[in-house]
């Protein structure tokens, strides 16, 4: 029960331990092209290395406990089990001819967002990188789809979870692996400046997406109490070397809030923060209808108001989104898992 996850171990790491790569490759290929499950079932393996893998890891470190689907959306919330017998979702979103899925990276959240449902869940501990993939491996099989996109936008906070994070995007990316290409992938957060910066040295290239929701220090303190330990300048700062070292995308999340941040005045603030920052390019902004949470006094912002907020972003050269919201009926709506 206590061995490691196999997966836990990046390629690399677990090439040392077998005696050749291609053993390696085989076992990779039987867990993400083959779907194997258990060691027995990587039958051109010889039977002692078969028997010493089962000794050393394990393959599946989780159950999948439930599944919801939306009948409105055809949103899928899967929901997994720890060992201990921790749950954490993830959540399966089809968009016409291709699928993404929204995955966790730790069971609970302490950043208490005061908007976000996940924040309303006592942290428990950072999933580690086999506990983290094994969702992907659940969606795809339960689904019998091929997943295009993977967000890091579940519960946690991605960068909280640096190792269980990086470990992952390693499997995710790499052609040992998954072969994810690094642009069909997207790391949310809520702004940790040094693991930003840490982040950009590792060579991953994924998308960045910063949950900033407040133009200036005081605002994002009474919105994002935990977060805002970071300023915003140095977030920026951070964010900005990411950009030009990895290249991608680079996206500003941005909760609509009634009466809270919506206002004009908010807006062009916002636009002339991000214009001052002096990013590569112009970033873009994904405005984000709340979500309904219950338990939470914050409201969605009013349809004239949000039209007015990215009007006025668009006025100012932004390519501005609304992200469109998927799974409420599950509660599986971006800031409504928990
Ligand atoms: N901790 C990371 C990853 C979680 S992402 C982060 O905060 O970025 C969760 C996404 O859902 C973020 O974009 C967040 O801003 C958004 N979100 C949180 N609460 C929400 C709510 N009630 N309605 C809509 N979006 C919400």
């Amino acid at each position: 029960m206590n061995s490691p996850h196999i997966l836990d171990l990046e390629f690399e790491e677990l090439k040392k331990k077998l005696p050749s790569a291609f053993r390696a490759q085989q076992i990779a290929d039987w867990i993400f092209t083959k779907g194997a499950e258990t060691f027995d079932e990587m039958t051109n393996l010889p039977q002692d290395l078969r028997s010493s893998l089962k000794r050393d890891f394990a393959l599946r470190k989780t159950t999948l406990a439930k599944t919801e689907l939306s009948k409105r959306d055809g949103t899928l919330k899967l929901i997994l089990q720890t060992q201990e017998g921790q749950q954490y979702p993830c959540v399966f979103l089809p968009h016409g001819h291709y699928q993404s899925l929204c995955i966790s990276t730790q069971v609970g959240c302490a950043w208490e967002c005061s908007f976000c449902a996940s924040g309303l869940v006592k942290f428990e501990r950072n999933l580690t990188p086999g506990e983290i993939l094994e969702q992907i491996l659940y969606a795809e099989k339960t689904t019998g789809k091929k997943i295009r996109n993977i967000l890091f936008m579940g519960m946690g906070e991605p960068l909280a979870n640096y190792a269980g994070t990086v470990g992952t995007i390693r499997w995710l990316t790499s052609l040992h692996g998954m072969g994810f290409q690094p642009s069909r992938i997207v790391l949310s957060t809520t702004g940790l400046a040094p693991q930003i910066l840490k982040l950009s040295k590792e060579n991953l290239r994924v998308n960045l997406a910063l949950s900033l929701h407040a133009p200036d220090d005081i605002l994002r303190k009474k919105i994002m109490p935990k977060s805002s330990k970071f300023p915003i300048k140095d977030v920026l700062a951070a964010c900005k070397t990411y950009w030009q070292e990895n290249g991608g995308e680079f996206t500003i999340e941005y909760i609509l809030l009634k009466d809270i941040n919506d206002q004009p005045a908010h807006a062009e603030a916002l636009a002339n923060l991000l214009t001052s920052a002096r990013f590569p390019a112009l970033p873009k902004i994904n405005l984000i209808p709340q979500n309904p949470v219950g338990g939470i006094a914050l409201g969605p912002s009013t349809e004239s108001r949000a039209k007015n907020f990215f009007d006025l972003l668009k006025k100012r050269h932004f390519i501005v989104h609304t992200r469109k919201p998927q799974g409420q009926d599950l509660e599986a709506a971006c800031g409504q898992l928990q």
